[in-house]
């Protein structure tokens, strides 16, 4: 790892104090920020307003690591995702979900990125890839926003591809082929992505101080602007985390991955719910739920024969309605190695109807062609089999 901080890694206000340090006048602090989160700049010299001892000085205390696009699966219009190297040459994966009425935010969102925290996971959930090899480490602050700021960055070198595929062919006279257009900041600048979700490889909650740094800076109106209301943490149930995070002043959504409404049907699959069980976690979520007066979304895979028979929606609908939490179900992502399988259609249809007769305000995906939406984990895991058998 490098020695030096990363500059995504610092607050306004970590800046504004070494920039009064370094004797720098206030108004360069938004000067660099702009470059960091409008422009997206991956080098020093491309700061033009900024003088070049100062960049000097920056590139002396501060790295400007950028994520490196090791590969992408998906295509345009449909479910993307991306496979980044960083700079230890860890793996990890974004998946970036194009505008529909997203299970997590609204109709209107534009994109919701799903980002990773860690590499690997260590909490060795039975049905899920990114657990599969174990915990390597926690991502540090920068590494958690550069994904959003990578993409937006990939999206934009896109579009002026696009634009200029498109002003090539529409233009009459070669003489004039408008390339400029293409390449000003404020083209640069636009955001492609309205929502966040922390459903990535690893467990948020285990990694507590990198991931709300780098929340508070994705949500800054310098950084990345993402509202709060529009980021949701995805936890497999760290009950006293999510106490702590009850007391954070952001309005962040929560979601909990349950999986099973049963001690005996969700320490089956999942062995965090050993040290956490649902009365300790139910409490803990009860505790977040009175005092954020925010609603939490239980995620509940359906596995064929595991937790999809109708007895379970008995207990996760009493569950439910005391925590005022929506339920959304969603058909297992068959995982390569695991003997797993999703339910029929049918008896993902009828454990949805069960829950509604209960009252209980629940959601089915029933999306196809989720191959490559199958959760995050996987494309990292088969790259690392492809390149340690290369060697
Ligand atoms: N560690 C956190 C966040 C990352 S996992 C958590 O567990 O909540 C994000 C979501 O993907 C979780 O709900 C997880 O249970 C789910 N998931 C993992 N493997 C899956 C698979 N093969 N098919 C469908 N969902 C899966
Ligand atoms: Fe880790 Fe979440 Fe996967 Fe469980 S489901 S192994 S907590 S990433």
């Amino acid at each position: 790892m490098p020695a030096l901080p990363d500059i995504k890694s610092q607050t306004r206000e970590e800046l504004a104090t070494r920039f009064a340090e370094w004797k720098q006048p206030a108004y360069r602090v938004p000067q660099l920020l702009e470059w960091l989160y409008l422009h997206r700049a991956t080098d020093w010299d491309a700061m033009t307003n900024l003088p070049k001892a100062l960049r000097q000085k920056l590139r002396e205390h501060f790295t400007l690591q950028t994520l490196e696009l090791l590969r992408k699966q998906g295509a345009r219009d449909v479910t993307q995702k991306f496979l980044w190297r960083l700079a230890d040459h860890s793996l990890i994966e974004s998946v970036l979900i194009p505008a529909n009425p997203a299970l997590y935010g609204e109709a209107s969102d534009r994109h919701t990125l799903c980002v990773s925290t860690q590499v690997g996971c260590a909490y060795g959930c039975k049905f899920c890839a990114s657990g599969l090899d174990g915990w390597k480490r926690n991502l540090l602050p920068h590494e958690i926003v550069e994904q959003v700021v990578a993409v937006e960055r990939w999206h934009d070198a896109v579009e002026r591809e696009k634009r200029r595929k498109g002003e090539e062919e529409n233009s009459p006279d070669p003489l004039f082929p408008s390339a400029p257009a293409s390449t000003s900041p404020q083209q640069a600048s636009e955001r492609l992505i309205n929502n966040l979700v922390i459903m990535g490889m690893g467990e948020p909650l285990a990694n507590y101080e990198n991931l709300l740094k780098a929340l508070r800076l994705l949500n800054a109106p310098w950084g990345g602007g993402i509202g709060a209301r529009k980021i949701t943490i995805s936890t497999s149930g760290l009950a006293p985390q999510i106490r702590r995070l009850a007391d954070e002043p952001e309005q962040f959504r929560l979601a909990v991955s349950l999986h099973g409404a049963t001690d005996e049907v969700r320490s089956r699959i999942m062995p965090v719910n050993r040290k956490f069980p649902l009365r300790e976690l139910s409490a803990a979520l009860e505790d977040y739920q009175s005092r954020k007066e925010r609603m939490i979304t239980f995620e509940y895979i359906l596995i064929a024969g595991v937790n999809d028979s109708l007895e379970q929606t008995r207990p996760l609908a009493a569950l439910a309605r005391r925590l005022k939490a929506k339920v959304n179900l969603i058909p297992y992502n068959q995982v390569q190695g695991l003997p797993w399988e999703r339910p029929a259609d049918e008896i993902c249809e009828a454990f949805l109807a069960a829950l509604e007769k209960q009252k209980v305000i629940a959601t089915l995906r029933r999306e196809k062609g989720h191959e490559i939406d199958a959760a995050c984990g996987q494309l990292r895991l088969k790259t690392e089999r492809e390149l340690s058998e290369g060697k």
